[in-house]
């Protein structure tokens, strides 16, 4: 029994170093996917900065059509001025020039404006697009880390489980039976070893007698508090 005892032993560190491993390995995956969310974010940024930038541009040239229209207006109202026949007819084509002549004042006003924030959209496309390159190029290469590392952890599990399988094989289906249903029932621990007369799984006292039957080897102990086998450090 004490080389089941230590067969268990070696089995219960793997299968802890296994149970890390394989949370390491699904974390992994999920890491990637915050990464490609963070590029995605400011991708879509940019694009609607884009887009944005194209809607000013359009108003823009609309504005410039509409200001030529003005001007045309403007033009035809003044030769009509000097052929104006009577005082009413002069103050009315006096009027409509003003007022086309302050719609002119509007429309460039609504321009400048127009300016103004396409030079900003602009400013904030490139500070955007260099943003996503670096972001881009810096998750490449934690990927490429993360990816190395995933490969590296999948060949330590390779390794854990070819351990695993040859430690399995030289114990009875009887003791693995034991032993994964304690470990099931206890959250990964099913072996406790005893130390300073006391179980290291629940910390309650083991008889000194029952440290003396496990160390003759005759069968498995169990502890009567928490149910773990028992074992020794020295076994
Ligand atoms: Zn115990």
């Amino acid at each position: 029994m004490i080389e089941v005892l230590k067969l268990l032993t070696t089995l219960q560190q793997i299968d802890h170093e296994l149970a890390m491993l394989n949370f390491k390995n699904q974390e992994i995956p999920k890491k990637i996917e915050g990464m490609k969310l963070t590029i995605n974010s400011v991708r879509d940024d940019l694009e609607k900065g884009k887009q944005q930038l194209q809607e000013f541009k359009k108003q823009y040239k609309l504005a410039e059509l509409e200001q030529k229209s003005v001007d045309e207006k403007i033009v035809q109202y003044s030769v009509q001025l000097y052929q104006a026949k009577t005082n009413e007819q002069y103050k009315a084509f006096l009027k409509e020039i003003d007022a086309q002549k302050a719609a002119k004042v509007k429309i460039e006003d609504q321009m400048i404006e127009n300016m103004e924030q396409s030079e900003a959209i602009e400013k904030k496309i490139q500070m955007l697009a260099k943003e996503l390159a670096e972001v881009e190029s810096e998750t490449q290469s934690k990927i490429s880390v993360l990816e190395q590392e995933a490969k590296e952890i999948l060949q330590a599990i390779k390794t854990r489980q070819e351990e695993r399988r040859r430690i399995v094989e030289n114990l009875s289906k009887d003791i693995i039976g034991v032993y994964e249903r304690i470990k099931k029932g206890k959250g990964g621990l099913a072996l406790a070893i005893i130390e300073d007369e006391r179980c290291t799984g629940c910390l309650n006292p083991i008889p000194p007698q029952i440290v003396l039957e496990i160390k003759k080897g005759e069968r498995l102990y169990f502890c009567d508090y928490c149910g773990r086998i028992l074992a020794c450090p020295t076994t």
